[in-house]
């Protein structure tokens, strides 16, 4: 079972010059699926974790599957506007500009255990944000951990102050 066979690389999406990596197939395979959840739950070594926090909206999916599997909380992190509660945000730069992502004042208690989740590592901006917003409210990150990580965009210089792990690397 190679997790890598369930990635389908788009060229052009969802703009010209990027190689989008899709997720789809290995969300559409139950073994395949099971199969990534256990790589990403053993590289925590049994460290324990109170709360998953996922980015949205891609790092939902496997978020919610790992967050089962340490029988831990999830957080969703989201775009603006969309969480309906008192919230925070931290701002990211893009390529043209910013943008923010929020979670709930009250979705981690201080010293919480962290695990911080996405679906792909690429300039890392959208990690730091996410581990911004953990660290405003307390919590203490364990890992962040994706299923890919692109390691030519050099991401995981943005957040090297944590334990970083990826299924997959390009
Ligand atoms: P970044 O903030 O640059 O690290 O980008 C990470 C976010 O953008 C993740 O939430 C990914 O879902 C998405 N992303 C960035 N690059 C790609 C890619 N080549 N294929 C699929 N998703 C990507």
């Amino acid at each position: 079972m190679k997790i890598e066979n369930y990635i389908r690389d788009i060229q052009g999406f969802p703009k010209k010059e990027i190689l989008f990596k899709d997720i789809t197939p290995l969300l559409n395979d139950p073994k395949a699926r099971k199969e990534c959840l256990s790589v990403l739950v053993n590289s925590l070594k049994g460290q324990k974790i109170d709360k998953v926090v996922g980015a949205e909206s891609r790092g939902f999916f496997f978020g919610i599957l790992l967050a089962q599997e340490l029988n831990a909380g999830f957080v969703p992190v989201r775009k603006p506007n969309k969480l309906p509660y008192d919230k925070i945000s931290a701002t990211y730069e893009l390529e043209y500009g910013t943008d923010s992502l929020e979670m709930h004042i009250d979705a981690i208690k201080k010293g919480d255990k962290v695990l911080v989740h996405d679906d792909v590592l690429a300039t890392g901006g959208t990690a730091k944000a996410v581990c911004e917003l953990v660290e405003k409210l307390g919590g203490e990150i364990v890992q962040c951990n994706f299923l890919m990580e692109l390691t030519f965009l050099n991401g995981r210089e943005k957040i090297k102050e944590n334990p970083i792990f990826a299924a997959l690397t390009y």
